[in-house]
């Protein structure tokens, strides 16, 4: 490639093209993105510099933490709290969201994210990632719980980094997803996977067929139609790929289409669902619809779900648009009944 365009390059050249093109966008993305890379170099060294293993900490969700749980969330915390971009942020390890500490300056955005998502798989060396989601804020103030509970349509941007064998980000403005591949040589991301489509159609699923038995109807009917194959109603046989890592699963179904659930379960009636909306769910569905696919919780479109608290977890089903299509139809037919 004689002509690579970087993030950096892509972001400035997007941003001109739209009317509220803000040079502190642009600033607030690299600095996000330059906490990605650090956080990238420490996954990849892994036990060389002994960072896996568990730190012996819960987080607020009741979670053993691992110890780049804490590493990965200081790092991040860290690159953006002093640039003047942000008012405050939510991460996936503190129960409370986060201030900019005096005496920097506070600026129009806000920054959710999962600094290490699935780092139970960090010990067995899969894919971990770094999933993130920006909102707008009024400048210059002290924003409230209030001002992180919003519905995920108003995301400005959204993105997730998987750790795997190469270092990709994947990212949206609101304007289609595009995918970026880390030169480890050079340290930047150059753009790889321009205007990401998912296929309308799939014959791929992705559940933890384990839990079966615990979810609701709608979804023992669709499971269990995909596995009849050609000799069911779906007349066709489909194929299970199940990494339980989100960032992972979710690049599957961006680059070749597919269906990941990860439904209600009612085993444990105080956390019936497991994925985080604020920080996990949302960024995905804005990245997945922006990708042409659809992103439910079985019976909402995740983007209009309106939060109730910071690490509020909901049931998601997304991928492929016919098949999420057809999940929601059952989830509405179940309710009629
Ligand atoms: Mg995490």
């Amino acid at each position: 490639m004689t002509h690579r365009i970087t993030l950096t390059r892509f972001i400035i050249e997007q941003q001109a093209e739209t009317t509220d093109a803000s040079g502190t966008f642009t600033l607030l993305l690299n600095n996000i993105v330059t906490a990605c890379k650090h956080i990238a170099i420490k996954v990849n060294r892994g036990q060389l510099i002994d960072v896996l293993g568990s730190a012996g900490s819960e987080n607020v969700q009741g979670e053993v933490q691992k110890k780049l749980d804490i590493i990965t969330h200081d790092i991040m915390v860290n690159a953006v709290n002093w640039t003047g971009q942000l008012a405050g942020m939510v991460s996936e390890e503190i129960d409370d969201f986060i201030r900019i500490p005096a005496p920097y300056k506070k600026g129009k955005y806000l920054l959710l994210f999962d600094p290490l998502d699935g780092s139970s798989n960090i010990d067995i060396n899969l894919s971990v990632g770094t999933i993130f989601s920006v909102l707008r804020c009024q400048e210059g103030i002290e924003p409230e719980l209030n001002d992180f509970l919003r519905q995920g349509f108003e995301q400005v941007c959204a993105g997730f980094v998987v750790y795997g064998p190469s270092t990709m980000l994947i990212l949206t403005t609101g304007q289609g997803v595009n995918g970026f591949t880390l030169d480890q040589d050079v340290g930047e991301f150059i753009l790889t996977h321009p205007a990401m489509k998912i296929p309308k159609q799939t014959s791929e699923f992705a559940i933890n067929m384990s839990n079966q038995r615990f979810w609701e109807a709608p979804v023992q009917r669709y499971i269990k139609e995909c596995m009849q194959g050609t000799e069911g109603v779906r007349g066709r046989d489909f194929n299970m790929r199940w990494i339980a890592s989100f960032v992972a699963d979710g690049y599957r179904i961006l680059t070749r289409g597919g269906v990941f659930l990860y439904p209600l379960d009612s085993r444990n009636p105080k956390q019936p669902a497991r994925l985080r909306l604020l920080y996990e769910a949302n960024p995905m569905a804005f990245i997945i619809e922006q990708a042409g696919g659809l992103c439910i919780t079985g019976y909402e479109r995740m983007l209009t779900i309106i939060p109730s608290s910071l690490h509020q977890r909901v049931p998601v089903m997304m991928g492929s648009k016919d098949e999420v299509e057809r999940l929601l139809m059952y989830h509405q037919e179940g309710q009629r009944d």
